[in-house]
């Protein structure tokens, strides 16, 4: 195992992390984890060496943090800095901070977590919980000794980032999506490294895209692609390796939910940000990104020239979540998003076909046509 600064903190952090937010589970229900199998698998991955762990109250339907209390037992939770996140979208006054906390360490069955964050911040929950004086409730907690450092997960865009970055100077750590697809997405690139010019260690989510940039073989163009290069590396391999070439990546989080995956990412972790990565190799991955987008069948440019539809159809949205179910092939993924993400009243379906858009178009996108396919292919079947 690998080990990597993390931030400003004298920690040395395993390169790999262990998220606990996709864990095997059975009867494909999301709050029933395998328990022997999750537990085997952490257990496998701390004695190789990984010593973060990552949850939060939410995953598997607030069965992760009770899972980890009981998997963490038998000396383990003394090897890891023990990282879980306050649900930011429930709290609704000062009193919910004690409260959701007091329960989660009592799930997790600990006297302290190394690491507290505020889950999933974007403007409106930060904005919120910054009016609830969030911030002296955990320099209060911190002196207790009841969380240790402080942090946060981000989703929003790059302006939001910056702004709550600079609303604190004692965060500890940001927890970003990162990875070589969105290099320019929310926090992205630029994120990376405002966050590690301020001393704060970063910890990277959805490494693999939520396994998307990890199937093997991968699409034809991608894998032509990769077949182009004198390094016989796994989608896997590329993916992590990227990210562990860049010093600002303290520690990159993997969602693993088979034996294989710990195994198969223990065995990279060994190695990490020991193979430098050349010029080709960036190159490569250049290409691989190129491949993947022509892959997209709708060629939206996301210029928004058609917005606002007189309908309310967020177009661009729309066929951005079609092209990334198209060019991933992720299927499940996309009618999630369609289904939970795109309100009801934006969604395809409220299209009148009065043309407006298509006279607008720069790319001469039969929009009426693709938002018809779009919605036949991603819409769930009326109950
Ligand atoms: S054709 Fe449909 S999507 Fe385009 S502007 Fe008219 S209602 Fe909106
Ligand atoms: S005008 Fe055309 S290219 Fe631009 S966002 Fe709308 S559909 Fe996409």
């Amino acid at each position: 195992m690998q080990y990597r600064k993390f931030g400003s903190l004298d920690w040395e952090v395993s390169a790999l992390s262990f998220g606990a937010m996709r864990l095997p589970v059975l009867d494909d229900k999301s709050s029933k984890i395998n328990e022997p199998l999750a537990t085997a698998m952490l257990r496998r991955a701390i004695d190789a060496g990984v010593n973060y762990v990552d949850t939060a109250w939410g995953y598997h339907q607030e069965q992760s943090e009770p899972f980890l209390g009981r998997a963490l037992k038998d000396g383990y939770r003394e090897k890891v800095h023990l990282a879980t996140k306050m649900p930011s979208w429930l709290i609704k006054e000062a009193a919910d901070f004690d409260r959701y906390l007091e329960t989660q360490m009592e799930r997790l069955d600990v006297d302290h977590l190394d690491l507290y964050l505020l889950h999933t911040l974007n403007k409106r929950h930060w904005d919120k919980l910054k009016a609830l004086d969030v911030l002296t409730w955990a320099e209060k907690k911190m002196s207790e000794g009841v969380f240790h450092h402080f942090g946060f997960s981000f989703h929003d865009q790059y302006s939001v980032f910056e702004s709550i970055v600079n609303d604190y100077d004692n965060w500890a750590m940001a927890q970003i999506q990162y990875n070589y697809i969105d290099v320019d997405y929310q926090a992205g690139r630029k994120g990376l490294k405002l966050a590690a010019d301020r001393g704060m260690a970063v910890v990277i989510m959805e490494p693999l895209r939520g396994g998307m940039i990890a199937k093997d073989p991968p699409p034809e163009p991608v894998a032509e692609t990769y077949a182009s290069s004198e390094r016989d590396w796994s989608p896997v391999a590329w993916a992590l390796n990227w990210l562990w070439d860049q010093p600002e990546v303290s520690t990159t989080l993997s969602g693993m939910s088979a034996m294989e995956h710990v195994e198969e990412n223990l065995a990279l972790a060994t190695e990490a940000g020991l193979a430098e990565f050349t010029d080709a190799d960036h190159a490569l991955i250049d290409a691989v990104r190129k491949a993947y987008a022509s892959l997209e069948p709708i060629p939206c440019t996301q210029c928004e020239y058609c917005l606002p539809c007189p309908s309310g159809v967020a177009i661009p949205r729309i066929f951005d979540v079609y092209n990334e179910a198209v060019s991933f092939d992720a299927w499940g993924h996309g009618r999630w998003v369609y289904n939970n993400m795109i309100k009801p009243e934006e969604r395809a379906d409220n299209c009148t076909e009065c043309g407006e858009c298509e006279a607008i178009c720069p790319q001469n996108i039969k929009i009426i046509q693709w938002l018809a396919t779009v919605h036949e292919r991603l819409a769930e079947p009326a109950a």
